[in-house]
């Protein structure tokens, strides 16, 4: 059986990790797309010490709603109609305001004074250049926002906060910081600020401001470039799971699976595993991937390349060094949580780890640790 463990714990450990990073700051928990793969549902009892939770999109916001979420939620691209503003304030939502049109539905659509939506999340084109107002329009937009009653938060996105060295990370703290110094100045010392993202908050510890982003990091993935998931103490939130369902030794010169791309150099044990693309794992890995058979007796576990094209619905490996009282019909195969880890699996997909807890279809069965 495919399955899916969601690890709860680990997503507590890893926010507490956050909360170690950043002490001063409250935490925004991104929990969109589904958290991450890992299941909204599954995950908010893991994020009772966030500050708030965050999402991309209004059905998302609704979701949590449902779930019982009732502290803060940003939805972090904002309403995407004056109507789903209206629901924003029914819901109590706090937006992200990045354009003259979502201004404007504010403006002509207060909230009452203790509605959460009366905070705006003023979104400031550092550098992304993807979502936010300009230097000089953040400041007006501020200023009709402040007088119509909203607190802000002045709020940016990095665009290469993984790369600790990257030129724009510069430019894009010194952009925010200057915006946000003219703000307090001219229009209220109140304003807050919302810089970082998981790599933000590792790289860039000076300009955590009042509100941290985390996403991937609470998902234990590792968010820099030049720090593992180890390294930061971060614990994987999801164990991807599979099993063996048939043993075979392929002969030397005998090719595996479609397109008969892997060609046997000597006699070779394989197991198929049952797990393929249409569960998620990526149908792109390269000959460096691998997986591990899990001996749950001892407590061990054999890392194993996978061979042959990537199916639908089931993987090859490779088991000739694995024993053969563990390499069995039935035994655990692990895609990726405790190793590989799926950062791992990123680098041999060529994409990242995001993409891959994205991915995982309804197919796994889910459970929770
Ligand atoms: C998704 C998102 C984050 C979290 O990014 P990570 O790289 O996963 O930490 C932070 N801020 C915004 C606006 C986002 O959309």
């Amino acid at each position: 059986m495919r399955t899916l463990t969601i690890k709860p714990k680990a997503i507590t450990h890893n926010l507490n990790q956050v909360k170690k990073m950043a002490p001063q700051a409250k935490v925004l928990a991104m929990v969109k797309s589904n958290a991450y793969g890992h299941g909204v549902a599954a995950v908010l009892p893991a994020l009772q010490q966030a500050d708030g939770i965050g999402v991309a999109t209004f059905i998302e916001a609704l979701e949590a709603r449902q779930l019982g979420w009732k502290k803060t939620i940003g939805l972090v691209e904002g309403a995407f109609t004056a109507d789903e503003w209206q629901q924003a304030i029914e819901q109590d939502i706090s937006c992200v305001i990045h354009h003259e049109p979502q201004l404007e539905w504010a403006l002509d659509n207060i909230p009452p004074a203790n509605s959460a939506t009366r905070v705006v999340w003023l979104k400031y084109n550092t550098g992304m250049n993807r979502l936010g107002f300009n230097a000089e329009s953040v400041m007006t937009a501020a200023k009709r926002l402040h007088e119509a009653g909203y607190q802000l938060i002045l709020a940016t996105h990095f665009a290469n906060a993984d790369n600790r060295t990257h030129p724009l990370n510069s430019k894009q703290i010194q952009r925010f910081t200057n915006v946000l110094k003219a703000l307090r100045e001219t229009i209220s010392a109140n304003i807050k600020g919302s810089l970082c993202n998981s790599a933000g908050i590792v790289n860039f510890s000076e300009h955590h401001h009042e509100w941290v982003r985390p996403g991937i990091i609470l998902y234990g993935s590792s968010p820099v470039i030049d720090k593992s998931a180890h390294e930061l103490d971060l614990q994987p939130a999801m164990n991807f799971s599979a099993q063996i369902i048939a043993l075979q030794t392929v002969s030397a010169n005998d090719a595996i699976g479609y397109g008969s791309r892997w060609v046997a150099q000597q006699d070779t044990k394989t197991a198929l595993v049952s797990v393929g693309y249409g569960d998620g794992y990526p149908r792109v890995v390269n000959g460096d991937a691998y997986v591990s058979v899990i001996d749950s007796t001892n407590n061990r576990s054999y890392l194993c390349t996978v061979i042959g094209r990537v199916a639908m619905d089931m993987i090859v490996i490779d088991v000739s060094a694995v024993p053969e009282d563990v390499a069995l019909l039935d035994s655990q195969v692990m895609l990726w949580g405790d190793a590989p880890h799926i950062d791992e699996v990123a680098v041999h997909a060529d994409t990242i780890s995001y993409e891959l807890l994205c991915r995982v279809t309804m197919r796994p069965k889910r459970i929770q640790a």
